[in-house]
């Protein structure tokens, strides 16, 4: 195998997982016990306020630090987990680290919020309420600290309940997100249907933005539809500074991305903050 140390994580090129996969008891008896022995961690990825470049707050993306594999990445593994029916289990896991790391935050003096990743799947469990409203309990976190988003291919599976938990958790105070949007093919009525703070433009989207006419034209739209409905949008996957200054222009408020910033651990992510607020107060 290859293993490649880049500025944002490992990645492994090399055979094992698929010979993991094949072995589905080993698979299941390994994902059982990374959930049991904490392996699964979260990283986070700011996100920024387009016009004024300040940190908005963060997504976390969960890594397996496997104890031979290395740090392994979702497409790795988050099907497994969701075929295993332990998705609930990983989401109960990255939803207390981000509790406890925003108490953190607070005692630095840092009030941020931070975004959880959930497939619609999750939310036929009727237990995904209660984790969520016991956490909100446990921890000295307020409800829009926590945002939750949803990815619109996972919507488009019709799972149950989820129009009754969305609106659930959104009387809770939590904010919610419309993951990878533009890329399902019944995005317009899903902006209808749940109760969504903030659409995430999908970054097959931006990549082509400032040289394809078609792509702009869409996310003009979406812009445009978004403020109609009253929801606030994030660019996801801004690589360069000519994507930024282009959705800048083009109204979006939010965005994400390579050029701002990769996903960090917990510690590299604190020390940003802290770097960000020294250089801030330096400059003032
Ligand atoms: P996502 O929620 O759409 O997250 C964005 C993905 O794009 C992340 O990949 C992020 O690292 C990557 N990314 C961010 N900026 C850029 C950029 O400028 N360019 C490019 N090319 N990529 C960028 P990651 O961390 O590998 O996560 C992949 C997907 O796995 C996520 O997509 C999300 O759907 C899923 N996922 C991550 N964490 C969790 C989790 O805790 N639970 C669940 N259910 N799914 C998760
Ligand atoms: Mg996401
Ligand atoms: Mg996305
Ligand atoms: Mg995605």
């Amino acid at each position: 195998y290859v293993k490649q140390q880049g500025g944002d994580d490992v990645f492994w090129y090399n055979n094992s997982l698929l010979e993991l996969n094949a072995d589905h008891l080993q698979l299941e008896y390994e994902l059982k016990k990374a959930t049991n022995e904490g392996q699964f961690i979260a990283y986070y990825q700011p996100k920024f306020a387009l016009d004024t470049g300040d940190i908005s707050g963060f997504e976390a993306l969960v890594r397996w630090q496997h104890p031979i594999r290395g740090l392994l990445q979702p497409i790795d593994f988050i099907d497994a987990i969701l075929s295993h029916k332990l998705s609930l289990e990983l989401f109960s896991q990255v939803a207390t680290q981000i509790a406890e790391q925003l108490t953190i935050w607070q005692k630095l003096g840092f009030d941020q919020h931070i975004c959880i990743n959930a497939d619609a799947a999750e939310f036929s469990n009727p237990e995904f309420f209660d984790v969520v409203s016991n956490l909100l309990a446990q921890h000295q976190i307020a409800a829009h600290q926590l945002h939750i988003e949803v990815t619109e291919s996972s919507l488009m599976k019709r799972h149950s309940n989820v129009k009754e938990q969305l609106n659930s958790l959104k009387a809770l105070g939590v904010c919610l997100a419309l993951d990878d949007f533009g890329t399902g093919y019944a995005s317009l009525s899903y902006l209808q249907e749940y109760p969504f703070d903030f659409i995430k433009i999908d970054k097959s989207f931006i990549s082509k933005i400032t040289a394809d006419k078609t792509q702009r034209a869409i996310v003009n739209a979406i812009l445009a539809l978004a403020e109609a409905l009253d929801m606030q949008v994030i660019a996801e996957g801004i690589e360069n500074e000519q994507q930024r200054d282009l959705l800048l222009a083009m109204g979006c408020q939010y965005g994400q991305g390579y050029w701002f910033g990769k996903p960090m651990s917990a510690e590299v992510t604190t020390n940003m903050l802290m770097q960000q607020h020294l250089s801030k107060n330096s400059n003032d």
